[in-house]
């Protein structure tokens, strides 16, 4: 996929960015974006790491490695990754040390496997909850379960929970998404007083970005509004 105006592309969001934290008393350095390279070619990713994006968002554990050892070796190992996608215990010993930020988390089987792997290596495993906001999602703890959820996972020593994570149903108005943030940030507000590690809100992609930010995002996660649509 050749990517004109990459760098462009990457300015406007920025700004985008800067004035939606603006609008939510923040500023641009408070929220994290994760530019999401699910089918984008390694070329494009290590030209957006020149132009200074650092941390790339994955949805598949095979793809997620091969761009990690070819990018690696392109642009250095100052570049972080992200898992984003539906979370298989099989897949979790190819994670665990190698992505500085689990999105996906949603399964206590899941939870026992990072725990298992982390302490193996020595190490406390980051990840976020993902939350089924919208009902509708395939993943994602409803927000019921969330405290048992949380309270089950909190006693592994391997796995440090550090946010929520969320995907709202599609909605061609933006705006219509609002009520979906505005109840990860509820949940985390709520929690956080008996969990103190939850702060992160991973929320917004390329649609929607500015109305999770306004909501009090911390992670957004775009793609296409940097690289184009997918096939
Ligand atoms: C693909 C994907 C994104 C990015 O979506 P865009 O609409 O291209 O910005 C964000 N989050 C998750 C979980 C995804 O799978």
């Amino acid at each position: 996929m050749a990517v004109m105006n990459l760098e462009s592309r990457i300015d406007e969001i920025r700004a985008r960015i800067g004035k939606a934290a603006a609008r939510s008393g923040r500023r641009a350095e408070d929220v994290k974006l994760v530019a999401v390279t699910k089918q984008v070619e390694p070329d494009v990713i290590a030209r957006a790491a020149g132009y200074g994006i650092l941390a790339f968002g994955e949805s598949y554990a095979q793809e997620l490695r091969l761009k990690q050892e070819i990018i690696g070796r392109a642009v250095g190992e100052n570049v972080e990754w992200h898992f984003i996608g539906r979370l298989q215990r099989n897949k979790v010993k190819y994670l665990v040390g190698t992505v500085a930020l689990i999105h996906s988390l949603d399964t206590v089987s899941s939870a026992a496997e990072i725990d298992r792997k982390a302490r193996a290596s020595g190490i406390r495993m980051p990840v976020l909850v993902e939350v089924n906001t919208g009902g509708e999602s395939k993943g994602g703890i409803e927000p019921d379960a969330l405290d048992d959820f949380l309270h089950e996972v909190s006693v592994l020593p391997g796995v440090e929970v550090r946010g929520l994570m969320t995907m709202p149903p599609y909605f061609d108005d933006p705006r219509d998404a609002r009520p979906y943030f505005a109840a990860l940030r509820g949940l985390r507000d709520r929690l956080s007083a008996k969990y103190p590690g939850l702060k992160q809100l991973s929320m917004g992609m390329s649609g929607d970005f500015e109305v999770a930010i306004e909501e009090g995002a911390t992670i957004v996660r775009i793609g296409s509004a940097i690289f184009g649509n997918r096939a």
